[in-house]
């Protein structure tokens, strides 16, 4: 990790010497928490590659995950237009970035506990391995988790087939509806096999180095 990535002497510094820190799961987008840093923290972030914080409560240096374990690994650090808030990308360890035991700090809407927002993907592979978890009967999607393998690899091998033949009618609008035909029926394989869309996430990110 670059520790040049951000001249900690440009940014702009609240009447307090801090600055908001958004930190974002890497891989999925989440929105983890928000904490504030002074020039010091900052400095600590970019040495060890690990966030620190400035903990207003404590009014001391705060390693996130000191005590809790779940540390978080810098993978990527930016600043806004006018340099006065900083957003940071992570590896969460432990997938916890609240110290209610949340991933995310932001997890309630309207007073109950919810998945915070991530990319479409993650959304709706969450609402999948929800209908596993808690079958209703009229959902398709508990209807093809409670047929197994050969619903739902039958419907895999048809939605390629016709991804296939969107793309050689050249159609745009079919294109897209069947990709996401096919990105549907894959999380449910996922989901079904109890493979957290995040490893394939995982697998994406190796390779891109
Ligand atoms: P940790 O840094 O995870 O070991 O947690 C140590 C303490 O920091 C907790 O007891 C909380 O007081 C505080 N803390 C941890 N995570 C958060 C968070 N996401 N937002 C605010 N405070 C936190
Ligand atoms: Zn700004
Ligand atoms: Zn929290
Ligand atoms: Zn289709």
């Amino acid at each position: 990790f670059p520790s040049q990535a951000i001249p900690v002497d440009r940014i702009q510094y609240n009447d307090q010497g801090l600055v908001p820190a958004i930190v974002q799961d890497d891989l999925d987008g989440t929105v983890l928490m928000m904490a504030w840093m002074n020039r010091e923290s900052l400095q600590k972030t970019l040495e060890t590659g690990e966030t620190w914080f400035w903990s207003r409560s404590r009014s001391q240096l705060w390693h996130k995950g000191e005590t809790s374990g779940h540390l978080q690994k810098v993978r990527s650090l930016r600043y806004d237009c006018d340099s006065d808030a900083l957003l940071i990308g992570v590896e969460q360890i432990g997938d916890i970035a609240c110290h209610t035991g949340e991933r995310s700090c932001f997890h309630q809407v309207e007073g109950s506990i919810t998945a915070p927002p991530a990319d479409m993907l993650s959304q709706v592979y969450e609402v999948i391995c929800d209908r596993r978890d808690r079958p209703t009967p009229e959902s398709y999607t508990c209807k093809l988790l409670a047929d197994g393998d050969n619903k739902i690899l039958k419907k895999v091998g048809e939605e390629t087939a016709e991804v296939v033949m969107a793309c050689k009618d050249d159609d745009p609008e079919s294109i897209a509806s069947e990709v996401a035909d096919l990105f549907y029926h894959t999380l449910v394989a996922l989901s079904y096999h109890g493979v957290p869309l995040k490893a394939v996430y995982r697998q994406l990110q190796q390779r891109r180095r």
